[in-house]
């Protein structure tokens, strides 16, 4: 079969090599269509949990084409989402209910063989059939799994006032989530104006341009908007100068959640003093786990809606392209097709 291999950092091939064959509680899949996330530019340099060789690709909806000896519930045609967490079962987060801490946490494209192939294996418990749902829609469902997991953490309090630093895919589910969560104001700061124009049409009710390398330059505009500080603000973009300004811009007594992904080095100054006097809470979100039922659930039901959220679709010998349009402006999602 054909697939994406990253054996370095920074290089990458599209490869013949063998077919995966499915362990006795596992099937074997045909990718269908799967993101290209952030995530995979962060593996690409080496960065985040990255083992190579690996084939990448963790948002996942392929059709299964193969049921290992012991698999039941599922038929061979049937399309699928793909939860790609593993998780171990048997580690102390593990047995005391805690499994996103696993300490053996391990992830179809991240730490093991994911969807940017003609074939994958997958644990048959982890594919969640798509019944009907437009493939399209469904290759959100990874996105939107992890987005859900941020908005458990966050826990927000219906009324609440709240700023979202991001408008890539991430921030555009979270945004829609935040609205439905009982946000009484979403305000989405990014810097691509494309990307504001879909958080607006997708329920932002206020939406603020930011220099990506000065965040800054944007305090004075984002607290006239809240003189008193929003209750919470989300760093969804993973620039550590985009999290440098979220205290100041948090109420007092209001909490920063810190959702995008910096680099395992980057550090944040900020005042303890700000911290302690104002009794800030500073809180993390980190993947998902469990949370793909939800995710189809509100994809199904257009309660999270995906308009405008997929911008680029390539196939996989065209992978190097995908990669550059999501470190782009102007595109948003873009989906290799198989
Ligand atoms: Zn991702
Ligand atoms: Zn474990």
């Amino acid at each position: 079969m054909r697939a994406v291999v990253f054996d370095r950092p920074h290089h990458f091939r599209v490869l013949d090599v063998d077919d995966p064959r499915p362990g006795p509680e596992e099937v074997r899949l045909r990718s269908v269509a799967t993101g290209v996330c952030g995530t995979d530019r962060h593996l690409l340099a080496g960065g985040f949990m990255a083992r190579f060789p690996l084939i990448p690709g963790h948002e996942i909806v392929a059709e299964v084409e193969w049921l290992g000896e012991r698999v039941e519930g599922l038929t061979i045609g049937e399309l699928v989402a793909v939860d790609n967490t593993v998780l171990c079962g048997h580690c102390a987060p593990c047995r005391r209910d805690q499994p996103l801490y696993c300490e053996n946490f391990s992830s179809l494209g991240v730490t093991g063989p994911g969807g940017f192939a003609d074939l994958l294996v997958a644990r048959a418990e982890k594919c969640f059939p798509l019944d009907g749902l437009d493939p399209m829609t469904a290759v959100l469902t990874e996105p939107l799994a992890c987005a859900l997991h941020g908005a458990d953490v966050l826990a927000l309090r219906p009324g609440s006032d709240v700023l979202l630093f991001g408008a890539g895919p991430t921030g555009l589910l979270l945004a829609q989530l935040l609205v439905h969560g009982g946000a009484a104001r979403v305000t989405v700061a990014a810097p691509g104006p494309h990307k504001l124009e879909a958080a607006r049409l997708l329920g932002a009710d206020e939406t603020v341009r930011i220099d990506r390398t000065d965040p800054r330059r944007a305090v004075r505009r984002l607290r006239s908007l809240a003189p008193s500080g929003f209750d919470a603000v989300i760093e969804a973009t993973g620039v550590p100068a985009v999290l440098a300004i979220c205290p100041e811009l948090t109420r007092s007594g209001g909490t920063v959640l810190v959702y995008g992904m910096a680099g395992a080095d980057d550090t944040v100054p900020f005042s303890p003093y700000e911290i302690f006097s104002r009794e800030l809470t500073i809180k993390g979100s980190f993947a998902q786990t469990h949370c793909f039922d939800r995710a189809l659930l509100a994809l199904r039901t257009g309660r999270i809606r995906t308009e405008g959220v997929i911008t680029d679709r390539f196939p996989l010998e065209r992978f190097g392209d995908a990669l550059s349009a999501v470190a782009g402006s102007t595109s948003i999602k873009a989906v290799v097709m198989g």
